[in-house]
């Protein structure tokens, strides 16, 4: 039975319901007078439900996804302005005991590469990763209670956040391990995480249970629950994502708005952030093995059917997708985008060579960090090294209400420009930082509020200067 306040995932995640989705969104997706007054819901920009916005996922009526797609780009500008904030993976182990059959790190590949960081090495991953400008790091493991348990990610938390390396510090960690019990959810909260992602895959139990055959991530309900124990531990920001390929797309969209419905029922907050990761060739993983591979048009709906459906929720793109993939999609509700991403252990530091041994899959968008903030900035966006919300205490319902209020512009604009200085002082190269400094000059307009506006050309001024982290 459907219950999006149960705590049992088969019942907030009900399969039964899923599938009448399916078929009321495949009678009604040509009834326009539905569509329309779906999208005339959308447009108060509360957001929607899992069957209503099923309906616009599904409605092929072109002047109809014409409208999709113009509103979603409208909420985006809405909610999060014209800013992309910028972030890294850092890869700490491969070592994995399950048997995910769409990961190369899965137990049973033999000639893989395995390999965890040392302290040392870590020191000079993250070094690398400052002295690219980045601010902002999801780090990233195997599933391994011997050789990656808690308290090893709790030390590599503990000394990236240590590392002060010129200009550079990163001041906010996401966390992305396999799901885990409520007291190390807690050990990651008092260690200052940002935000604890965990991708489901799959909603769909059955699918789930083959492509996960072996290891404590076999079991669906541990895994669906995850969130639920993550907050239970005091972490309010949590990131949802299915793997893109692996089940039919529709399903997947209809589940994962019930699994952002049953945050909300229970914990008042919905997801921080949803990410969209479509599978990809790796190691001995063919992307070609799996039927439910999603194109280019279709991700693109997908994205802007979720911007829609919950307006106030970060949506992550990473180097998965190629540089004209992103170009395409950005538009519709992206707020976060990954640039000069490796995803092998170490490979910040290593040499190219030697950096496919270990990668969890192959990196489309090949772009330096510096490459993709000019590109960003030339499509029309800021890129934003921002990680002032969680460190100001916003976090959960207290960041929801600010981005509800709209209040995010006076708070998100000088931020973002402050930190993009940051960036184009201390690494960004001259085009950049031309094209960047011009850039400051004119958002600085479209702070709304004045006196707010005086503070950042104050502090715009001082980072000239050589003072650094400043915030709102
Ligand atoms: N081991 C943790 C877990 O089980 O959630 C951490 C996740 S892993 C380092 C990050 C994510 O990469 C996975 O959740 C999965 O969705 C994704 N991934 C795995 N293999 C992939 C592939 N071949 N192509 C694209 N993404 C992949």
């Amino acid at each position: 039975m459907y219950n999006p306040k149960s705590m049992k995932a088969e019942e907030f995640i009900c399969h039964e319901e899923v599938l009448d989705t399916l078929r009321y969104a495949d009678t009604h997706k040509n009834n326009l007078e539905l569509i329309n007054q779906i999208l005339d819901k959308a447009r108060l920009r509360k957001g929607l439900s899992h069957r209503e916005a099923m309906i616009l996922l599904d409605c092929d009526i072109p002047e109809k996804n014409q409208e999709i797609f113009a509103l979603a780009e409208q909420i985006k500008k809405d909610f999060y302005g014209n800013r992309i904030v910028m972030f890294a993976p850092l890869y700490l182990s491969n070592y994995c005991v399950n048997g995910c059959v769409y990961c190369p790190y899965h137990a049973k590949n033999k000639h893989i590469a395995r390999k965890k960081l040392t302290q040392e090495e870590l020191v000079r991953e993250v070094t690398a990763l400052q002295d690219m400008g980045h601010k902002r790091l999801a780090i990233e493991a195997g599933e391994d209670p011997v050789n990656n348990p808690i308290e090893y990610i709790l030390e590599c938390i503990k000394i990236i956040y240590s590392i002060k390396h010129k200009n550079g510090a990163i001041r906010r960690v996401n966390v992305n391990i396999a799901a885990t019990t409520v007291e190390n959810y807690r050990k990651l909260h008092e260690a200052g995480i940002g935000t604890y992602i965990l991708f489901q895959e799959t909603y769909h139990k059955e699918s789930y249970e083959k492509l996960h055959p072996t290891g404590p991530k076999h079991d669906y309900a541990y895994h669906t629950e995850a969130m639920d124990r993550a907050m239970e531990g005091g972490i309010d920001d949590v990131g949802l994502g299915v793997l893109f390929g692996l089940e039919r797309y529709r399903y997947e969209f209809a589940a994962l708005l019930m699994h952002a419905e049953h945050l909300e029922a229970v914990h008042g907050v919905g997801p921080h952030t949803i990410s969209v990761p479509r599978i990809k060739h790796a190691d001995d993983i063919d992307p070609s093995a799996f039927d439910n591979g999603i194109d280019d048009d279709i991700f693109a709906k997908l994205v802007a059917c979720i911007r829609i459906a919950v307006p106030y929720t970060g949506m992550i793109i990473s180097t998965r997708e190629s540089k004209a993939c992103r170009e395409k999609i950005i538009h519709y509700g992206i707020s976060q985008i990954s640039g000069g991403s490796k995803t092998s252990v170490g490979g910040y530091v290593e040499p190219e060579e030697d950096d496919h041994k270990s990668e969890q899959f192959d990196v489309s968008d090949k772009r330096t960090l510096d490459e993709v903030v000019r590109w960003l900035m030339e499509i029309g966006y800021i890129p934003s090294f921002c990680t002032a919300c969680y460190r100001e205490g916003r976090t959960g319902d207290r960041f929801m209400s600010l981005c509800k209020n709209m209040q995010i512009h006076n708070c998100c604009l000088p931020n973002a420009l402050m930190t993009l200085k940051e960036y184009l002082i201390d690494y960004a190269s001259p085009e950049t930082q031309k094209i960047g400094e011009e850039l400051i000059k004119c958002e600085l307009n479209n702070i709304p509020k004045d006196k707010v506006r005086k503070i950042a050309e104050d502090n715009l001024q001082n980072i000239e200067q050589g003072k650094r982290d400043f915030r709102f």
